[in-house]
């Protein structure tokens, strides 16, 4: 294995999660930066992982990523690790990745687990454009000002949200989205109480207010894309149009849709241009 940066996701709940060459690779590598050692030991002595481990956060600043960066220049090979997932997604190693590459060296990222990925397979959401957000600002005023710039995106919107917030993101999205916006709520993935949920965002407000249960663990929240602005076309005719044009060149799913519910093909057809 090459001297390089070797940037390594690790499970979001389910300690299987782990790929075969991502176990591989901590295990083969000079050195890994983790962002809580404490916290990734669990994971490293279940895979039976005996590589020195050093501690490489979000504060550990500029000067640390290039220390590390100079180790890789003299021969080093340094894996990067999160608490869990996908490092730099919502996570600390921008720096550091840009501090290898700024020395002439290679970052080699490996596939994995991800909160926002794995949530997005299981929504029901358009995936063929989608928008990762992260967190949205604590404050209210802030989050509402960021919502409404995203309200009319034509991309399924990912968030990331903690428990303590759920809720009051949830009644913001209500508010400045409106109540029939579809919203799908991930909780808890690849854990004992994974819950996944797609409805309009009042009901699932209701339905996570209603339960406290509901309230508790790790949270992807993701947004329908803006449907009003396919404006005279009913949600049933547009949802047949998109699953038509998953199968079929996009004329001839406008065709069938148009004949069907005496829309104008050349409409429906533009529709699906706008969306690619
Ligand atoms: N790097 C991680 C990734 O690849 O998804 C994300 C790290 S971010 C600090 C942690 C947030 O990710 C949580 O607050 C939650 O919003 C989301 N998350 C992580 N694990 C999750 C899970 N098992 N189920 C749902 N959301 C999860």
């Amino acid at each position: 294995m090459k001297a390089a940066l070797y940037v390594v996701p690790t499970p979001i709940g389910n300690i299987g999660d782990m790929t075969l060459r991502s176990v591989e690779v901590l295990q083969a590598v000079d050195m890994i930066a983790a962002e809580d050692t404490r916290h990734s030991r669990t994971l490293l002595n279940h895979y039976e992982i005996t590589t020195p481990v050093i501690s490489f956060h979000e504060h550990s600043g500029e000067s640390a990523a290039m220390a590390l960066a100079e180790r890789i220049v003299k021969g080093e090979r340094i894996a990067l690790i999160s608490d869990a997932g996908t490092p730099l997604v919502s996570d600390p190693g921008y720096q550091l990745v840009r501090a290898v590459q700024a020395m002439g060296m290679p970052v080699v990222p490996l596939p994995g687990p991800c909160a926002a990925i794995t949530a997005l397979s299981a929504a029901g959401l358009p995936t063929h454009s989608f928008q990762f957000v992260g967190f949205l600002p604590a404050k209210q005023n802030a989050r509402r000002t960021r919502l409404d710039a995203l309200k009319s995106s034509d991309s399924t919107i990912i968030l990331y949200e903690a428990p303590h917030r759920i809720l009051d993101l949830l009644d913001d999205v209500e508010e400045v989205l409106g109540a029939l916006r579809e919203v799908c709520i991930a909780r808890e993935l690849t854990k004992t109480f994974e819950t996944v949920r797609r409805d309009t965002v009042a009901t699932i407000r209701d339905w996570v207010k209603g339960d406290a249960n509901q309230q508790r663990g790790e949270f992807v929240v993701m947004i329908a894309p803006d449907t009003q602005k396919e404006e005279g076309v009913s949600d049933e005719a547009s949802n047949l149009l998109h699953a038509l044009a998953d199968e079929l060149p996009p004329r001839k799913a406008a065709q069938i849709v148009a004949d069907h519910y005496g829309l104008k093909s050349r409409d429906l057809y533009q529709l699906l241009i706008d969306r690619e």
